[in-house]
């Protein structure tokens, strides 16, 4: 049995003050909710010190993102070390922006999935094709060629122990949902391809979740819950996503 987990991917929003108070707003109002849920937040780096200092918190708190290398002459980058010394216990790699944005090809991805593990936090593995891949007919070949990139290079054991999220870039902040359905699909190939592996590993949906699409996408029966960007932003939003999925 899977437990669902629901993550804010904030984004480049906010000041501090406003992400300091989004964090107490989802803080409170989980504590009304049924436990049958994991909760995590990612704030930009620069807001991740007043999160994770925010007291009373019982969710996760992660990075967007991470670069691959230890330490150096990389000027801007944040290492996995400094994430774990802050108190970090998640990181995304490879979301849609900076693969389309930022050029983070597959075997990037793959380097920051490691440099993750290695500092002991979770890495949150993001793949999804484009609209012109999901009209070609290439979303399979697309979706397991991500995930196939670092299941060569870490092994099946070391993906099983993070998390997938399914996130079509189509559908990420357009409006444009996948249905349940079309995610489902999507969901299984990749559970699939983990084998016996992939039991226990949660694969999140993304794109457009919102309080009215969520419940019907998590209960589908290969999505463990979302990676929620826009409606992340509002903590109501939020708190009602992570309701749908704890009352599954
Ligand atoms: C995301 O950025 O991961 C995302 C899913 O965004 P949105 O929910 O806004 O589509």
């Amino acid at each position: 049995m899977r437990k669902p987990l629901v993550a804010g991917n904030w984004k480049m929003n906010g000041t501090q003050a406003q992400a300091l108070s989004l964090a107490q707003a989802v803080r409170d109002g989980l504590g009304s909710l049924p436990q049958q849920v994991d909760v995590a937040l990612f704030p930009p780096y620069v807001h991740l010190p007043a999160v994770l200092g925010c007291s009373g918190m019982e969710v996760v708190v992660g990075a967007q993102d991470v670069d691959e290398h230890d330490a150096g002459a990389y000027t801007g980058a944040v290492s996995a070390a400094m994430l774990e010394d802050l108190g970090c216990a998640m990181v995304i790699v490879g979301h849609s922006e900076r693969r389309s944005l930022y050029g983070d090809d597959d075997a990037r991805v793959a380097a920051k999935f490691e440099a993750v593990q290695k500092c002991r936090m979770q890495p949150v593995l993001c793949v999804g094709e484009t609209l012109q891949e999901r009209e070609a007919g290439a979303t399979e070949a697309v979706v397991v060629r991500q995930l196939m990139a670092v299941v060569n290079r870490m092994g099946l054991e070391a993906v099983a122990r993070a998390v997938i999220a399914y996130e079509p870039v189509w559908a990420i902040g357009t409006g444009r949902t996948a249905t349940p359905a079309q995610a489902q699909e999507v969901h299984g190939l990749l559970r699939g391809v983990l084998g016996e592996a992939g039991e226990a590993v949660r694969i999140l949906y993304g794109g457009s979740v919102k309080p009215d699409n969520a419940a019907q996408l998590f209960s589908q029966v290969d999505i463990d819950g979302g990676l929620i960007g826009g409606a992340s932003l509002d903590a109501a939003s939020f708190l009602t996503i992570c309701e749908a999925a704890a009352t599954q």
